[in-house]
């Protein structure tokens, strides 16, 4: 009660401001209006939520206009929620209510919340504070809470500089709008009688694009083929996994990004049995070595930890890597008709092409690949590729350091990047301290989760200023 009034009393002194050039607060890209409206939840809601905000979520779910999403549920169906892949705007709406609520709350604790649409493009030190730039202007505070998620540079993921202004070569498929982008192929299709689009990435992203393009791609209309270092789509639940879906070395690197070798690690034998589950096609037996490791953890060294967090277990992750639900059902049908097709490569560089196709990828080994379009899928590639406002603050801000495995940043036990930057969200990845070992930070229930513990540093930290 007594810690309860400390921090009310720190809060009453707050006033934030939250920068966010959207009109939505609480849904960010992936739950809001640039995912659409057909756009399912990568995982089962279970896993999107956790199981307290689940519930909130069902309850929310069974009084909304969207209930139908719930079906005829029997009384003998023990999980109605959290077995579902639900739209993401569906869970947007959902968090976009409690976001408010939670705004309205602080008011009443006397804790003003602006939200200005804009985004920042650079933070500064000032005497004393925090300086932020939104294009137009600078404005001073007393520190900064940085979540801008895992943002991609606009260029995306710059393989591409000169072709900015093509309508061929989509940088961002969210950007302006999936629907927008999708449409913008599938338009063009039907003018030309057919095209070909190639995706850099077999992730969240590509995965969505060639679910919107399903019919297209099944009809043949859309030739769908996607590039990526390790060239395997996720498992596809509820198909038979059969290889090749494993990693062939977790050291190697990947996508140019300069890992660095770890004999001692990748030689444990728990990493072996992951590839050697992984090759045999047993998901699940992978799975339990992956927690197997995340637990042994807790008898290691600092270095060995560190290692563990930022080279090994995400490699083992970005190999287990599963969809479920209607995409594993659309995707499992294209698949089984051999028309999704891939290539494990790293691209080096897309440019206009001059013999009948608009764009050509070249690849490191020297092949080319030529497309109508390009969907940039690359995703996150980490502090050292992308061009970014968590990047762009390094040269500005002399203690602040990038994570080991080159994903986030490094953080303070109390979440702190440097003085008065406090950060949250996937940039934590590679955290390792004695309370939280971070090496991936991207689930929203993990997410959900860490948000006490961040909420209580970031009081700790005003109370000091
Ligand atoms: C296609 C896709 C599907 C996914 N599916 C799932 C799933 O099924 N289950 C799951 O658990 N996770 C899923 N994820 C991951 C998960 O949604 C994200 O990791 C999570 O939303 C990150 O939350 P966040 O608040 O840290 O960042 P975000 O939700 O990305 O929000 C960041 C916000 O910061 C704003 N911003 C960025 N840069 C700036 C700037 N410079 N100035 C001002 N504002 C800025 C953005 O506009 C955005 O609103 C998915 C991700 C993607 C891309």
């Amino acid at each position: 009660m007594a810690q309860r009034r400390t921090e009310a009393d720190v809060l009453s002194r707050v006033a934030l401001t939250v920068f966010e050039p959207s009109d939505e607060l609480g849904t960010g890209v992936t739950y809001g209006p640039k995912s659409g409206d057909r756009t399912l939840t990568i995982t089962p809601m279970r896993e999107v939520l956790p199981s307290g905000v689940l519930g909130d979520f069902g309850a929310w779910l069974t009084r909304s206009p969207e209930r139908g999403l719930l079906g005829e549920t029997s009384g003998a169906e023990v999980d109605p929620v959290g077995a579902r892949y639900l739209p993401r705007r569906v869970v947007g709406r959902f968090l976009k209510e409690r976001v408010a609520r939670a705004v309205a709350a602080l008011g009443k604790m006397g804790v003003a919340v602006e939200h200005r649409r804009k985004a920042i493009l650079k933070v500064r030190p000032a005497a004393g504070g925090v300086r932020v730039f939104d294009g137009a202007a600078y404005a001073e505070f007393d520190a900064v809470v940085l979540m801008n998620g895992t943002p991609k540079s606009p260029h995306g993921s710059g393989l591409a500089d000169s072709l900015q202004a093509s309508d061929h070569y989509i940088s961002d498929l969210y950007s302006p709008g999936i629907d927008q982008n999708v449409n913008r192929i599938l338009s063009r299709c039907r003018r030309a009688g057919g095209t070909t689009v190639v995706a850099i990435g077999t992730n969240a992203s590509s995965v969505e694009a060639g679910y919107l393009l399903a019919d297209a791609i099944q009809s043949g209309l859309v030739r769908f083929h996607a590039v990526s270092a390790s060239g395997r789509w996720p498992a596809i639940l509820g198909a038979k996994c059969r290889p090749p879906f494993g990693v062939s070395d977790v050291a190697q690197p990947t996508s140019g990004m300069a890992l660095r070798r770890r004999p001692l690690l990748t030689q444990d034998e728990r990493v072996r049995s992951v590839h050697a589950c992984l090759a045999r096609g047993d998901l699940d037996a992978a799975l339990e070595v992956y927690r197997s490791i995340a637990t042994a953890l807790d008898g290691a060294s600092h270095q060995a930890r560190d290692d563990a967090i930022n080279f090994v277990l995400p490699a083992v992750v970005d190999a287990i890597r599963r969809v479920g639900g209607p995409y594993a059902e659309r995707l499992s049908v294209l698949s089984d008709c051999g028309l999704l097709r891939t290539t494990a490569g790293v691209v080096e560089s897309i440019s206009g092409s001059r013999d009948g196709y608009p764009l050509l990828l070249r690849l490191e080994d020297g092949s080319g690949i030529e497309a109508d379009f390009v969907i940039d899928a690359a995703g996150w590639g980490g502090m050292r590729r992308n061009n970014n406002l968590a990047a762009e603050l390094l040269s500005a801000f002399e203690k602040m350091e990038v994570s080991p495995g080159g994903r986030g940043l490094r953080v303070s036990p109390d979440f702190m990047a440097e003085e008065r930057i406090l950060v949250f969200g996937p940039l934590l990845a590679g955290m390792n301290t004695a309370e939280h070992r971070l090496w991936h930070l991207e689930s929203t229930a993990n997410i959900y989760r860490l948000a006490d513990p961040v909420a209580s540093a970031f009081v700790k930290l005003v109370a000091t200023l």
